[in-house]
C-alpha cells in the first residue's frame, strides 16, 4: 500500500519480544520459527499448499456460510496443530475426511485429529457468521470490510483469518481457489483467473483460480455490483496476460487509468523482469478503508486510481507479491521498492530523479521521523508503514545505486525478482543478491540504512 494513504494503527495483536534489540545483523527468524512482529500467528509445524475456499454471501445480511479446506505438509508426526481465525462460529472440522475435536483459544483454532497426521493432509473447516472488520484508531480498517452493495476483504498485515481459517503468517505461501456464491446480478471477485460463473436458481457460483503461491495478507474476495473490464496486455516475454478489472458500478475505472495499466506493466516488466503472476487487472470499490492494497495479481483501490499509486500497487506485484517478506520486520523490501519504482516512473518524463528525492529527504533534520526506528528495527506494530519502512528503505536503494553504479544496481532488481520469484526472502537475502552481482562488500552501507537509529552519515 502507498505511504501517503496509511497512518494506520494496528490492532494490538502484536507482541514484540524485547531480544529483538539484541538480534545481530539480519537476523531471519530461525527457520521453522515464528514471525518476529506477530510471533503468535502461523504455525511453523506444518507448510500450507492450497486453499480451497467456499463462500456462500449474503449482500444484504453481510452473512457467511463458508468451508474451507486447506491441503497442508507436515514433515514430523502432529497430534494437533493451529490455524488463525477470529470471530465466526465454527461448525464443523474434519481431518482427512474424518471429525476432528477442535477448540477456540483467542485467534487459534486448535486441531486434534483423530489420527496424528504426518506428510499431506488436510483439514477442511465449515464456520459461518457475520466476518469481523478491525477497526483500527485512526479509522482504517481492514479484515471483512462493507461496503454499500456487499464486502471487501483485505488482509495486511493480519485480517485474512477474518474470513480464511489459514496459516496466517507471511512465510507461508500457498495455492488458492475460491467458489463464492452470490446473489444472481452480485459479482465476486477474487486472485488469479476467472475460471467461470454458474447460475443455480437466483445464486450465481464464480470460480476464480490463483495458481502461484501467494501470501494470506494478499488473499481478497470482492463482492457487489460492479462494471467488468476483460481485455490482454502483451508481456515482453510475449505471453498473453488476461486483463480483468472491476469496479463498483457507480464509479467505474476511467479509460486513462485503463490504459495506464498495460504501460506500467511494460515499463515495470522492462525494470524488473517478466511479470510474475498468470493474470492482472484492476479492483476499485467503494470501501472506506483509507488505503490502496496491492492483493495479488489484482490490487485494490478505495474509490478511484491515479496513475503513481497504480505504479506503486503494479510494483509490489514483483516486490512483496512474488518475492515476499519471510518476516514483517523486513517489509521494506516490498515497500521500499514499491516507493522506488513510483520515484522511477516519476523520472521517467524528466520529473524528479530518484537522486533528488534521495536529496531531499537527507536534507530532512535529524529529529524527522524518518530516521528513527530505522527501517528493519521497529519494536511497535504502528511503525510497520510508517516513514522508515517506506522512504529510508527507497533511499536505501538508492544508496545502493550510488555506490555500485547503474548497470549492477539494475541488474540487482531483476536478479532479486528472478532469484526468489513465487517464494519468500530476507533483508540478509538481498544483500547477498547485491554483493554477487556487484562483486563489492555492501553488508556496511545495508546495516547504515537500515539498522542504524538515527540518519546515515557520509551519503
Ligand atoms: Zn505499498
Amino acid at each position: 500500500m502507498p505511504s501517503l494513504l496509511r497512518g494506520r494503527l494496528l490492532p494490538l495483536l502484536a507482541v514484540v519480544p524485547l531480544v529483538l534489540a539484541l538480534a545481530p545483523a539480519f537476523a531471519a527468524p530461525p527457520p521453522g520459527g515464528p514471525d518476529t512482529l506477530f510471533p503468535r500467528l502461523g504455525d511453523r509445524s506444518y507448510d500450507a499448499v492450497h486453499y480451497d475456499v467456499r463462500l456462500r454471501y449474503d449482500p444484504t445480511t453481510n452473512r457467511l456460510r463458508a468451508r474451507t479446506r486447506l491441503d497442508a505438509s507436515a514433515p514430523t508426526r502432529l497430534t494437533s496443530f493451529r490455524l488463525d481465525l477470529v470471530g465466526m462460529r465454527v461448525t464443523s472440522v474434519r481431518v482427512g475426511g474424518s471429525r476432528a475435536r477442535w477448540r477456540r483459544s483467542g485467534q487459534h483454532l486448535v486441531v486434534t485429529p483423530r489420527r496424528p497426521v504426518q506428510g499431506r493432509f488436510s483439514v477442511a473447516v465449515a464456520y459461518r457468521g457475520v466476518p469481523r472488520t478491525y477497526r483500527d484508531p485512526d479509522g482504517s480498517r481492514e479484515g471483512w470490510v462493507r461496503t454499500p452493495d456487499g464486502a471487501v476483504a483485505l488482509g495486511e498485515p493480519v485480517g485474512t483469518m477474518t474470513w480464511i481459517p489459514s496459516d496466517n503468517t507471511p512465510g507461508d505461501k500457498a495455492t488458492y481457489r475460491y467458489r463464492v456464491t452470490v446473489p444472481r446480478g452480485t459479482t465476486a471477485v477474487a486472485n488469479g483467473d476467472l475460471q467461470g460463473r454458474r447460475n443455480h436458481g437466483r445464486s450465481t457460483t464464480w470460480t476464480w483460480r490463483a495458481r502461484d503461491p501467494m501470501a494470506t495478507y494478499l488473499a481478497t474476495v470482492a463482492i457487489g455490483r460492479f462494471t467488468a473490464h476483460h481485455s490482454q496486455v502483451t508481456s515482453v516475454t510475449g505471453r498473453r496476460i488476461p486483463v480483468w478489472t472491476f469496479a463498483d458500478r457507480k464509479r467505474d475505472v476511467p479509460r486513462s487509468i485503463r490504459r495506464a495499466l498495460p504501460r506500467v506493466l511494460r515499463f515495470e516488466e522492462r525494470l524488473f523482469g517478466p511479470y510474475p503472476f498468470t493474470s492482472t487487472g484492476l479492483l476499485v470499490d467503494d470501501a472506506d478503508v483509507g488505503y490502496a492494497l496491492e492483493t495479488q495479481t489484482r490490487p485494490f483501490f478505495p474509490y478511484s486510481v491515479d496513475e503513481v499509486t497504480l505504479v506503486h500497487e503494479m510494483a509490489h506485484q514483483w516486490y512483496g507479491d512474488s518475492v515476499t517478506v519471510g518476516d514483517w520486520h523486513d517489509l521494506w523490501l516490498a515497500e521500499g521498492f514499491a516507493t522506488y519504482a513510483e520515484w522511477l516512473w516519476e523520472a521517467r518524463k524528466g520529473g524528479t530523479t530518484p537522486a533528488q528525492q534521495f536529496d531531499s529527504l537527507y536534507a530532512r533534520p535529524a529529529s524527522a521521523r524518518l530516521w528513527s526506528p530505522a527501517p528493519t528495527e521497529f519494536t511497535d506494530s504502528r511503525d510497520l508503514f510508517g516513514d522508515p519502512v517506506y522512504l529510508r528503505g527507497a533511499m536505501t536503494l538508492q544508496a545502493l545505486r550510488e555506490r555500485i553504479g547503474d548497470a549492477d544496481f539494475f541488474a540487482v532488481l531483476k536478479a532479486w525478482a528472478r532469484t526468489y520469484r513465487h517464494g519468500t526472502a530476507t533483508t540478509a537475502d538481498l544483500v547477498a543478491v547485491a554483493e554477487e552481482v556487484s562483486g563489492q562488500q555492501l553488508d556496511q552501507l545495508f546495516a547504515d540504512w537500515l539498522e542504524l537509529d538515527g540518519r546515515p552519515t557520509g551519503y
